[in-house]
């Protein structure tokens, strides 16, 4: 869309029979789920790109914000339900301790103003490391605290650690445990607070299908069901790519393929210098997800978003991280859209959505024999959360596994949330939206600065498209990009 709008001719091929990639819709039977996100959440990045070409957001979907967003069930007792109303939830969490529940302003008040320092760093590109090391990155350091983990973190505000889980779970967003996670991503659950939890109207998927939409006004031509086979190149520029109707040419291609997936599949190893097929199998991965979406009949009058957390969570994490095996109590995520929108099921009938975080890929979990026994787990774990006979409702079931993710993303080891978001692996360790290993060659999405996840990725977009409008000679201010400039102090 940032690149049409400037006058840019471009084509998109998409591998698959609709867009949207993860954040796109299975429709089975009169029923629709979102097959990725279902948290949409700080639309802004977005609502920046459909005003980039004159399209508003808000036409073009219905957001609808949450009130419960979500309720949170712990497996060592208590549920929260969390609201973006702040007296309202530290009523909850005064349940659980009242001086956690005072501790809430202060959380919102520091977390209000680590986010104003770190948003310029979420917007620009970061091309080596003297990118990061400028005076302003050093003067976050005290406020970012980068060497602490996100649940130490949030022990600078809360004791009762099922409160600290309460605003540490969303570290699952980027496939993180909240033990390792930088202490940075705390700015996840108070963006929640601050901005709210979205539904879209129709799912996140409708989001996709909206910028297909305007990707067809502004007359980009999408070839459904045409994966790119190769890049093609010329030394270490990219020329073009070749898909099953022949070559295409291009003064640039934009990567947007799960990155470690795309390198191996469709860059020769031996124009790679820094991400070499060598290097990416000793990168760390993020976790992966086993999936249930189950259309049912009837409806659970519960609410919108509900999470069960392990009894053990820390140890839930360890099988997932370390372990590599699947746990006993695995905590699981529901969604039960159609509360808030029923359009999603046939009448007298509702859609449920279950994930739970799992190992990637990995020898210890054999999933062509785990898939069974595992999604009887699951749908064990349904009923915790007050979801009733279950079973014997389902009128249809579809099941993804991390082989799934792997096979037809393709996903690199069906790491659904990309390189892991460790220090090591953020900013210009990452792999940069400038591609440095190629000419001609650009990245976007989940596997580039800033990280996975919907705001952040469509972050990368209004970073990669700067970047790609400034190679080619045009003013990114055409599409109101030149705003993302940092300014001279910032860089230092
Ligand atoms: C189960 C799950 C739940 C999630 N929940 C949330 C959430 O609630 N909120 C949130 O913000 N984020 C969530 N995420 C993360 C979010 O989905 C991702 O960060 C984001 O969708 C990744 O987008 P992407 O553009 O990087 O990749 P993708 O969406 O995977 O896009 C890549 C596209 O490239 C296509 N492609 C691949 N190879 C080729 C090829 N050779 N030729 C042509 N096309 C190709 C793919 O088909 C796909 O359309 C979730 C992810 C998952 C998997």
């Amino acid at each position: 869309m940032l690149l049409a709008g400037a006058g840019v001719p471009v084509r998109v091929f998409e591998r698959h029979d609709r867009v949207g990639g993860r954040t796109s819709a299975i429709e089975t039977a009169g029923f629709r789920f979102d097959l990725g996100p279902t948290f949409f959440l700080y639309p802004q990045p977005l609502r920046a790109i459909f005003a980039a070409v004159g399209r508003d957001l808000d036409h073009e979907t219905k957001l609808v914000k949450l009130d419960p967003q979500y309720r949170l069930l712990f497996g060592s007792g208590g549920e929260i339900s969390a609201s973006p109303n702040i007296e309202s939830l530290q009523r909850e969490v005064a349940r659980f301790s009242p001086p956690d529940a005072e501790a809430i302003p202060r959380f919102m008040a520091e977390n209000r103003t680590k986010l104003a320092l770190f948003k310029p760093c979420l917007e620009s590109p970061f091309s080596s490391w003297r990118d990061v090391v400028t005076p302003r990155m050093l003067r976050l350091l005290p406020a970012l605290r980068p060497w602490n983990s996100l649940d130490a973190e949030l022990g600078r505000y809360f004791r009762d650690p099922r409160v600290r889980l309460a605003f540490a779970f969303q570290s699952k967003y980027l496939g993180m445990s909240p033990y390792k996670c930088p202490s940075l991503f705390s700015i996840l659950s108070f963006l929640e607070y601050e901005h709210g939890v979205f539904h879209p109207i129709g799912g996140c998927s409708a989001i996709s299908e909206a910028m297909e939409r305007v990707l067809g006004d502004l007359g980009v031509p999408i070839h459904l069901n045409e994966p790119i086979e190769s890049i093609q190149f010329d030394g270490q520029r990219a020329t073009g790519v070749v898909t099953r109707s022949g070559h295409y040419s291009a003064r640039a291609v934009v990567v947007n393929a799960d990155f470690a997936g795309a390198m191996a599949s469709l860059v020769p190893d031996r124009l790679r210098r820094r991400w070499t097929d060598k290097k990416l199998a000793k990168k760390q991965y993020s976790c992966s997800t086993f999936m249930l979406y189950l259309g049912v009949e009837g409806r659970d009058e519960l609410p919108h978003h509900n999470i069960y957390l392990s009894t053990d969570y820390a140890g839930n994490i360890d099988d997932i991280e370390r372990k590599h095996v699947l746990s006993d109590d695995p905590s699981i995520y529901v969604q039960n859209a159609c509360v808030t929108d029923p359009g999603l099921a046939p009448e007298g009938c509702s859609t449920i959505y279950v994930l739970a975080p799992v190992t990637h890929q990995h020898p210890n979990v054999n999933w062509q024999t785990a898939t069974q026994p595992f999604r009887e787990k699951v749908l064990g774990q349904l009923s915790k959360l007050g979801f009733a006979d279950v079973e014997t409702r389902i009128k249809v079931e579809r099941v993804i596994t991390p082989d799934d993710w792997a096979r037809h993303g393709p996903i690199y080891r069906g790491a659904t949330f990309n390189l892991s978001h460790n220090l090591g692996q953020m900013l210009h360790l990452r792999p940069r939206n400038r591609f440095e290993d190629l000419e001609s060659v650009y990245l976007v999405g989940g596997g580039t600065h800033p990280g996975s996840g919907l705001p952040v990725i469509f972050e990368s977009a209004r970073i990669t498209s700067r970047l790609l409008l400034e190679d080619l000679g045009r003013s990114p201010s055409l599409v109101g990009l030149d705003t993302l400039a940092v300014p001279a102090e910032a860089r230092g």
